[in-house]
Order: structure tokens, then C-alpha cells, then sequence
């Protein structure tokens, strides 16, 4: 059986869609748009082109969008005093930290210093605890986003198995949260884990953060499972190219890595989860294209709650 593949793309197109159009009912109501800021601190270049993707994604949908670009050289004290004149600009309604922080930088202080109800990214622990509580709240948008595509890709989530590998803050346990409310059954593995492959292959729903390059191979998988790739990983060297892609996409992959030094990768073989799984999702063109749309979404719903409470 050849998978399905859930292309991210179509789905993230059609939540933009909404989403300008909540922006425009927004801007009658409002006289003004909703306005998102990303902060960046230092030159990590994969930072780069995710700011540079969200804020051009934000003026795309017709949001105000604002990039605040700081030297790594800033100290905790100074990044505190941005965000807390952030959290007092009425006209800011969404405020994001782009990760990872510079080493020396503490990265929960400035996390936890966001105006919760600006967190757009939803890592403070209040949208966390409200998220466990099963409480209207901003929710990470990785996750956020793999919900959306199994709901728009018709899914059935209730009552299902839901493995997810990698229990991070930002996405494996906000993910369980998610899954959970919508009624799977829900294990979080781990690196801890004993028998890995044997917990996986329980999955009718089996969601990849892991961080390894194709780390999820046919033995994790159960014939016909929905499998989620999260991972996004730098491949270098063309040596694994034959054991993960097929014959068409090796060469397509072998030029990027000559070109430009790599290719992007998930956690997921996707050659095994193209012979077993019933759908999946791509790496690049997946999960990682609704983080955006979702940020998006996200940032409408922080302007909507926060204008309705003030
Ligand atoms: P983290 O490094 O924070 O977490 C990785 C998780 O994987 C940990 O919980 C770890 O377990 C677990 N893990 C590591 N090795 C193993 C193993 N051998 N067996 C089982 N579990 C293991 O990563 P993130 O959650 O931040 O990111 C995960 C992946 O998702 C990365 O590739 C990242 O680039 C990608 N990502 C993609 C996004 C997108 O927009 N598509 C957004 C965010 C992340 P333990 O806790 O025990 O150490």
C-alpha cells in the first residue's frame, strides 16, 4: 500500500485563508490590524529564515508585523526591559522570541516575562497549564498545526492509539496535550523509553519529534498507520540518501547537498513510512509549513481575547 501524503502546503493555504479574512473583519472592527513582533537575538541563520518567513508571512495575510533584531551581545536585563515595553504596547498583540537563544541568555526568564496573553508561541507556563486544563488559550503552533492536519485530512483521532516520540516543551508534550482533548489514547515516549519500537507499533497515530535524522524506520511502524513527521534535520553527506529516499528524490536530494550543503530531513524514514503507513507527511513541505499559518492564527486569536477583556 503507498501512502498518502499530507502535504502541508494545501493545508497551511487554505488556514491562511481564514485567517486574512478574520484579519479584515479584525480591522472594521478595530480600526486597525492585529499586530505581531518577533524578537531575534544574534545571527543563528536557520533563525534567520524563520523570522524572515513570519513576518513575511504576517504582511502577506495583512497583519502589522514588526522585527526587532538584537546583537547577541544583549544581556538578560536589556532582553526583559524589550519584552516589558512589548508587554506595555496596547498596539502589540502578539510577541515572539524566536529560539534558540544565545548561550548565556536565560531562556525561561524571557519566556516566562511575555505577557501570556501576547505569548503567541504559547510556551508560558500559564497557556501550558491552561492548555493541560483543557482551557481556551494560545497553543504552540507546532502541534496546533498537526492537529490541523489530521481534522482537515478527515482523521479519526477519537479513540485511537497516539504515540508521540520526543516529549519537549514546545512540542511532545503540548502535542499529548492536544491529542488527549481530542480524545486518543496517548503515550509520550522518550529517550528513556525501553522497547521503543514496540510501543510505536501500537500507533494508529504515531508523531515524530525527536530530532534524528530518519530515526523512525519500518519497525516502528504499524501497517497503515497515520505517521507525523515532525523532525526537520540538516542531512550533509550523501551517504544515507540511498537507504531513505526513493530513486527519483536521490538525485533531487544528492544536487541540494552539492549546491548548497544539505538537504532538510525529518525524524522519519520516509521511504518506510511511504511503503507503511496509510498517510504521511513530508519533510520539507509538511508539518513545518502549518507552524507558520499557525503563528498566523494564533496571533488574530491573541488580538481578538486580549480587545474583548480590556
Ligand atoms: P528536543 O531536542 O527538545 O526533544 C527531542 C525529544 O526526543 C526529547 O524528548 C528526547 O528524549 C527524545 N529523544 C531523543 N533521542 C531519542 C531516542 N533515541 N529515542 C526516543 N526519544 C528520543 O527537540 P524538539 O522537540 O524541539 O524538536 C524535535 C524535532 O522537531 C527537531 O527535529 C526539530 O527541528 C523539529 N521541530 C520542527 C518544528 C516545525 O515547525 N516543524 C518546530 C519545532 C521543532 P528525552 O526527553 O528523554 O531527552
Amino acid at each position: 500500500m503507498a501512502a498518502k501524503i499530507l502535504s502541508g502546503k494545501d493545508f497551511a493555504d487554505a488556514i491562511n485563508a481564514e485567517t486574512r479574512v478574520e484579519i479584515e473583519r479584525f480591522r472594521e472592527v478595530h480600526g486597525r490590524s492585529p499586530a505581531l513582533t518577533v524578537v531575534r537575538v544574534g545571527n543563528d541563520p536557520a533563525s534567520d529564515v524563520y523570522v524572515n518567513k513570519k513576518v513575511k508571512t504576517a504582511g502577506e495575510l495583512g497583519m502589522i508585523s514588526h522585527h526587532h533584531h538584537v546583537a547577541d551581545t544583549i544581556t538578560t536585563d536589556e532582553l526583559l526591559q524589550l519584552i516589558a515595553s512589548l508587554n506595555d504596547n496596547p498596539q502589540v498583540d502578539g510577541i515572539l522570541v524566536q529560539l534558540p537563544l544565545p548561550k548565556g541568555i536565560d531562556e525561561r526568564v524571557v519566556l516566562e516575562s511575555i505577557d501570556a496573553k501576547k505569548d503567541v508561541d504559547g510556551f508560558h507556563p500559564v497557556n501550558a497549564g491552561n492548555l493541560w486544563l483543557g482551557h481556551e488559550t494560545l497553543v504552540p503552533c507546532t502541534p496546533a498545526g498537526v492537529i490541523e492536519i489530521l481534522k482537515r485530512a478527515g482523521i479519526e483521532i477519537a479513540g485511537r492509539e497516539a504515540v508521540i516520540v520526543g516529549r519537549s516543551n514546545i512540542v511532545g508534550k503540548p502535542m499529548a496535550a492536544l491529542l488527549l482533548t481530542e480524545n486518543a489514547t496517548v503515550t509520550l515516549a522518550h529517550s528513556r523509553t525501553n522497547d521503543l519500537a514496540s510501543v510505536t507499533r501500537r500507533a494508529d497515530i504515531l508523531v515524530a519529534a525527536v530530532g534524528r535524522a530518519a530515526f523512525i524506520t519500518t519497525e516502528h511502524i504499524k501497517e497503515g498507520a497515520v505517521v507525523i513527521d515532525v523532525g526537520i534535520n540538516r542531512l550533509e553527506d550523501n551517504s544515507l540518501l540511498s537507504d531513505v529516499f526513493s530513486d527519483d528524490e536521490i538525485e533531487k536530494r544528492a544536487a541540494a547537498i552539492n549546491s548548497r550543503g544539505f538537504t532538510l530531513i525529518g525524524d522519519v524514514n520516509p521511504r518506510d513510512a511511504a511503503e507503511k503507513a496509510s498517510h504521511f507527511t513530508p519533510v520539507p513541505g509538511g508539518v513545518g509549513l502549518l507552524t507558520v499559518a499557525m503563528l498566523m492564527k494564533n496571533t488574530v486569536t491573541a488580538a481578538k481575547l486580549r480587545i474583548q477583556n480590556l
